[in-house]
């Protein structure tokens, strides 16, 4: 059955993937203590990795925005290509049985070097794009950017956060529940198993799936 859904998400039939998680749910019966499911070697390693960034979405959401930004599918980008693009976030990236999802990828040869904290900068950096997606703006690192990072408290020039803040809440949050989250995303980088865009496209709509 891994093989196949394996092979299945290689081909790209996320219908198949999907119809074949579904059908391991139904028919698990007793699945050693946490493992419920089959993931390739890569999202197996990394699957509390892939959870607490979801996690840690959630956290921003709720803190930054009341929790009114619609769910995203998050993107590892493990590329150790020399970049300046330490993540972007895509409008309308994939759809999910007829709901149009945005992604966010994060460029971990940039965010895993830092603390939580860089990550989270980053983060709420391309959230602010879902908020301007979402409520129909334009994009862009315009004036509404720029005065949804001061509502957030995030400083980026100098990677800086106001005391007391959402950014700030957020940043003492994440750091007490996961202090690991940014070790574990620098172990992504030297992970032998391959990953790639569409598994993680898939390990999102399984997340969504299991949400049911
Ligand atoms: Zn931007």
């Amino acid at each position: 059955m891994i093989d196949l859904i394996v092979e299945k998400m290689r081909e790209g039939d996320w219908g198949a993937v999907l119809r074949l998680l579904h059908a391991r749910t139904q028919t698990q019966t007793a699945a050693p203590a946490g493992v419920s499911y089959d993931l390739p070697p890569f999202y197996r390693e990394f699957e509390d990795t892939y959870r607490q960034l979801y996690w840690y979405y959630g956290l921003c959401n709720s803190w930054g925005w009341g929790g009114a930004l619609p769910p995203v599918a998050l993107l590892l980008n493990r590329s150790r290509r020399r970049t300046h693009v330490a993540g972007y976030a895509k409008p309308a990236a994939t759809a999910v049985n007829g709901h149009v999802y945005c992604a966010i990828s994060i460029t971990l040869n940039i965010c895993a070097c830092g603390n939580t904290g860089s990550l989270m900068t980053l983060l709420l950096h391309e959230m602010t794009h879902i908020w301007q997606f979402a409520n129909g703006r334009r994009g862009g690192h315009g004036r509404d950017f720029k005065n949804e990072m001061l509502r957030l408290g995030v400083d980026e020039a100098g990677l800086r956060v106001r005391c007391g803040s959402p950014a700030d809440h957020i940043a003492r949050e994440a750091e007490s529940r996961y202090p690991r989250l940014a070790a574990r995303l620098r172990a992504c980088m030297v992970s032998p198993h391959k990953s790639s865009r569409n598994m993680d496209y898939a390990f999102f709509r399984m997340l969504l799936e299991s949400r049911r």
